[in-house]
């Protein structure tokens, strides 16, 4: 079987450590930083709620604060990693909260030149919308992505604009879906965030998405179950209406996403299949203290168990 995977690993699925190994032999560390962007969704341009599920603090490492210069911020997350990770010595700046490319494009080079001056960066992943990116801004990080790697990573959430309106996204699918055509049109690497358990989604209609975004020309994606966090909309709305949300629990998580995987382009890139935020945001269901390292190794082991593996049923 092994040979017969497109992705020419033993692992059941198309694992992004094999896809970074391909272009980097030494591990490639991440480093979050906060360039202090807002987004439209907050500022008042779109809405000043956001997103019903958003809360930014609680994705954000500890040593990423915003009132810290970006070289600071970096520095920070070199000493952060270093005492798991000693032989690390080329970094990924990791453009995380908020919409990062939300600013005139004059900003932007400052800031993306801010993080590219560090001698240890070799690139940068920039966490944004879809509807944050314009031909001249996607130029420009085409231009940077000749001497540098440059990842965009869009927030997709959801294939379905009836989902998207609920949550107050602000952005239609066919926005995402040409956000992603233009970047990849310029060579650039794209990832995309999906949220399995979004209200108003049946199962069945969260697994044909698995058809939808394989049509997509997108390079990588990263899961997230639902978790309603702290002090958000959605907390709101699912304390007053529970029976509209269905929170997966573990078990039943990692049968869905297998399902999933059977069904997605053996082409794309899983970089993450779950997260947990730190249980204090948490207010829905928990899956207790897991780290994601566990919950990669026992959807790999039921993969493997199953004998199955991500595209066995995918038909293009
Ligand atoms: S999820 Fe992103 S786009 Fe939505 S409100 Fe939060 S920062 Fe803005």
């Amino acid at each position: 079987m092994e040979n017969n995977y497109p992705w020419q690993t033993s692992r059941p699925f198309n694992a992004y450590s094999n896809h970074m190994r391909k272009r980097y032999p030494q591990r490639v560390q991440k480093l979050s930083v906060d360039a202090g962007f807002t987004c439209p969704n907050r500022d008042g341009t779109l809405s000043k709620g956001g997103c019903t599920f958003c809360s930014n603090d609680a994705f954000n490492p500890s040593y990423c604060r915003r009132h810290e210069s970006i070289a600071v911020q970096i520095e920070e997350g070199i000493k952060f990693h270093s005492w798991r990770y000693k032989h690390v010595s080329q970094y990924l700046v990791y453009f995380q909260p908020y919409s990062n490319t939300y600013a005139d494009l004059d900003t932007l080079k400052k800031v993306y030149r801010q993080a590219l001056s560090h001698p240890s960066v070799i690139g940068l992943v920039i966490g944004t919308r879809p509807d944050c990116v314009d031909e001249k801004k996607l130029d420009y990080l085409a231009q940077l992505n000749e001497e540098y790697h440059i990842i965009v990573e869009y927030g997709i959430e959801s294939c379905y604009d009836k989902t998207l309106a609920l949550i107050n996204r602000g952005h239609t699918f066919e926005c995402t879906a040409n956000a992603i055509e233009q970047t990849r049109k310029r060579n650039i690497e794209t990832g995309g965030h999906i949220i399995f358990g979004l209200p108003g989604e049946t199962k069945q209609e969260m697994l044909d998405q698995a058809k939808i975004l394989s049509r997509l020309p997108v390079n990588s994606l990263k899961f997230h179950q639902l978790q309603i966090l702290d002090n958000t909309p959605m907390m709101q709305d699912y304390l007053m209406n529970k029976d509209k949300y269905h929170l997966f629990g573990f078990e039943e998580y990692t049968d869905f996403i297998i399902s999933f995987l059977e069904l997605l382009n053996p082409q794309i890139v899983i970089e993450r299949f779950a997260s947990e935020v730190p249980p204090h945001y948490n207010v829905g269901k928990s899956w207790g203290k897991i780290r994601n390292e566990q919950i990669v190794q026992t959807i790999e082991s039921e993969m493997l168990r199953r004998n199955t593996y991500q595209g066995r049923l995918y038909r293009p």
